[in-house]
């Protein structure tokens, strides 16, 4: 579909103001929740969107973003980087093995840690690269057997196992709520076993729940939609 110059126009001014509500929302339930505004940071989940979607955001001076994909990350954000040298890359999808030597080198995070064999490959690489991006652990708080991230049953080992055995850089948890269920009890799931561990990161809320996780302590919520539009489905 070919889109006319003042619908790119359009397009750009309303992602601008899309990422601004959301931020102006998610600062709300900050402060309504007693915390600081600084204390949320918002990701924008980028994947399937091009770049001349990305680059208004990164005119307007954000500089948190979030992919799912390795391959799709790095054909748009290697040279987007060069450009922006403080951007922080988020990697939120499912991390495969044989993607982990270029995840090390392109993320900033990597939120999406749940099983033993993936972090002792993502340790003995960041030794490698010597590179250090920030790690969190994947729950599966619904302990849906087809999804993905650590089961709720092993989820204290492996986390303890994470620094104590691979001394990988774990600030946090991330979780993703079963689609039909309601998130809060998800949310305040995951602070609880972050709290056991003393752990201060929290991904989570997604565009259509940021504000209720927001009230249950996430520290990062990862919005898409809500400021890019509908994705083409894949
Ligand atoms: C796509 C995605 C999001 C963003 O979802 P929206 O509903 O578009 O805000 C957040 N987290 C993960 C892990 C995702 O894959």
């Amino acid at each position: 579909m070919m889109m006319s110059g003042t619908e790119i126009h359009r397009r750009k001014v309303s992602v601008v103001e899309n990422l601004h509500k959301v931020q102006r929302a998610a600062f709300a339930a900050a402060r309504e929740s007693g915390r600081e505004e600084s204390s949320v940071t918002v990701v924008a989940v980028t994947k399937t969107h091009t770049v001349d979607s990305i680059n208004p955001l990164l005119a307007a001076g954000h500089r948190v973003f979030g992919e799912s994909r390795v391959q799709e990350a790095r054909a748009k954000w290697l040279a987007l980087r060069h450009r922006y040298p403080d951007i922080c890359l988020h990697m939120i999808g499912p991390l495969q093995i044989n993607k982990v030597r270029m995840a090390v080198s392109l993320f900033d995070v990597i939120e999406t840690v749940d099983r033993p064999r993936l972090a002792a490959l993502l340790a003995q690489e960041m030794q490698c690269q010597t590179r250090w991006p920030d790690c969190l652990i994947q729950v599966n708080t619904g302990d849906e057997p087809q999804k993905t991230g650590v089961r709720l049953k092993d989820a204290d080992t492996f986390i303890k196992t994470c620094s104590a055995e691979w001394n990988l850089p774990i600030r946090g948890l991330m979780c993703i709520p079963p689609l039909n269920e309601e998130p809060a009890f998800h949310f305040a799931l995951l602070r609880e076993i972050a709290r056991r561990h003393s752990l201060q990161t929290l991904s989570m809320g997604m565009s259509h729940d940021f504000t209720i996780a927001i009230r249950l302590g996430a520290t990062h919520v990862r919005v898409g939609t809500a400021i890019l539009g509908d994705r083409d489905r894949r």
